[in-house]
């Protein structure tokens, strides 16, 4: 039998990240144990039916629920402050299962631009095909979002701060105008991590993140989460979720509980890093512009005031000259590592326009201000200092 480890409560969030949600068996080991099991042995045909009817409390099937995810979402539910989650198999089957659960053909969705490519993808091409419309908006401009309302609009859908730019988009104030129009707020919080950005307490009505960043932080396998108030995934997603089988690994979900035993340690330490090099960058010559969450010249520093409470992991700067002269950044490097990750515990960077924002047309980067001198950098939590010098050394080579 498991026992479920929950005789204390109201940890801090460091606390619960190690402790929370944890289930013992009967050998009482310290780790979170793995169930690698797909089914579940009933005592009695009695047991079977009372499990079927959900009668009694207990695992069925691992398509359902199994031991090791449902840690994981309940660590993850202690740290959003939500009533009860489900993980699936990567970040994208997290959006697309949070969508398609609620959606159905004739309804409409309205979306901030600035979004993940696949992201993207599934609102327009995946409910497109569903017979469910959609129209992007600019995040940043409430009136854009409250003109785009139809009377047969469900969702809203949005990412702060955005991939690659960093723009931050005002979440208490985009759900007020979702709630008006009888909508609902979805929030792919990835960029912001679940330490320093909670969208439920800010009106949001479901939350989704890729585990495969910082959750995981280590670069080792996928993962993803969807977290809301009990009854959002009763009456959405629970018998969705059964069905269509977008279920995390018991293998994967106990990696990520590892993840999250340190993800503030990784989060803070990467974040006061990103902070230093950030400074560095606003102010070299090669650089045009930086844009940085935690910093006051960011467009939207006031709202990042309002909605977070710590900068980011993430840095994007535009190098003055373009295409060329970020090439020779990048390929300056010897410590950062060029890949199109983030979250991780090594520093890497990325140049979207030539590759995850390739697909998009010149007009809709130039909206989005993925411009051919943008670079995106993920800082890691190496020494600070290494990171700095491999930098000034790559920028000096420019
Ligand atoms: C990475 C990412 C995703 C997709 O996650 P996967 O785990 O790669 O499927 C979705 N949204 C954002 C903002 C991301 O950064």
């Amino acid at each position: 039998m498991l026992k479920r480890d929950d005789n204390r409560r109201g940890w801090r969030p460091a606390t619960e990240l190690v402790h929370g949600g944890t289930m013992r068996s009967n050998f009482g080991e310290v780790s979170e144990a793995m169930f690698l099991t797909q089914g579940y042995v009933y005592a009695t045909a009695e047991q079977a039916e009372a499990r079927f009817k959900g009668e009694e409390p207990g695992f069925i099937y691992s398509r359902y629920s199994n031991p090791t995810t449902r840690m994981f979402e309940e660590r993850m539910m202690l740290l959003e402050g939500a009533e009860d989650a489900r993980s699936t198999a990567s970040g994208m089957a997290a959006v697309s299962t949070a969508l398609q659960c609620q959606l159905q053909a004739g309804d409409h969705v309205v979306s901030a631009r600035a979004l993940f490519g696949s992201c993207r993808y599934v609102v327009e091409t995946v409910l497109g095909r569903m017979g469910v419309t959609s129209t992007f908006v600019d995040g940043r401009n409430l009136d854009e979002w409250q003109a785009a309302v139809r009377p047969n609009t469900k969702v809203f859908f949005m990412e702060t701060p955005t991939n690659p730019t960093l723009e931050l988009i005002d979440i208490a104030a985009v759900a007020e105008i979702a709630h008006q129009a009888g909508a609902r707020l979805v929030v792919d919080n990835v960029f912001a991590t679940p330490l320093f950005q909670h969208p439920l307490e800010l009106g949001a009505d479901v939350v989704v993140y890729s585990a495969t960043k910082h959750i995981d932080g280590q670069g080792r396998c996928l993962g993803g989460v969807v977290l809301s108030s009990k009854d959002w995934i009763d009456e959405n997603l629970h018998d969705y979720y059964r069905h269509t089988g977008p279920a995390m690994s018991p293998f994967n979900a106990w990696t990520l509980l590892k993840g999250l035993e340190t993800l503030p340690l990784r989060v803070k330490q990467a974040t006061a890093s990103a902070a230093r090099i950030a400074d560095y960058l606003a102010d070299h010559p090669k650089i045009a512009r930086v844009f940085y969450p935690g910093r006051d010249d960011h467009p939207d520093a006031a709202v990042a005031k309002k909605q977070m409470t710590g900068g980011s992991t993430l840095i994007a700067f535009e190098m003055k000259g373009g295409k060329r002269e970020a090439f020779a950044f990048a390929n300056g490097l010897e410590l950062v590592l060029l890949t199109n990750n983030l979250g991780d515990a090594k520093t890497l960077t990325t140049h979207p326009a030539t590759t995850t924002h390739k697909n998009l047309s010149q007009e809709a980067r130039d909206q989005l201000g993925i411009s051919d001198g943008l670079m995106r950098l993920s800082v890691g939590i190496e020494d600070t200092d290494d990171i700095l010098e491999d930098i000034e050394g790559a920028l000096k080579r420019v």
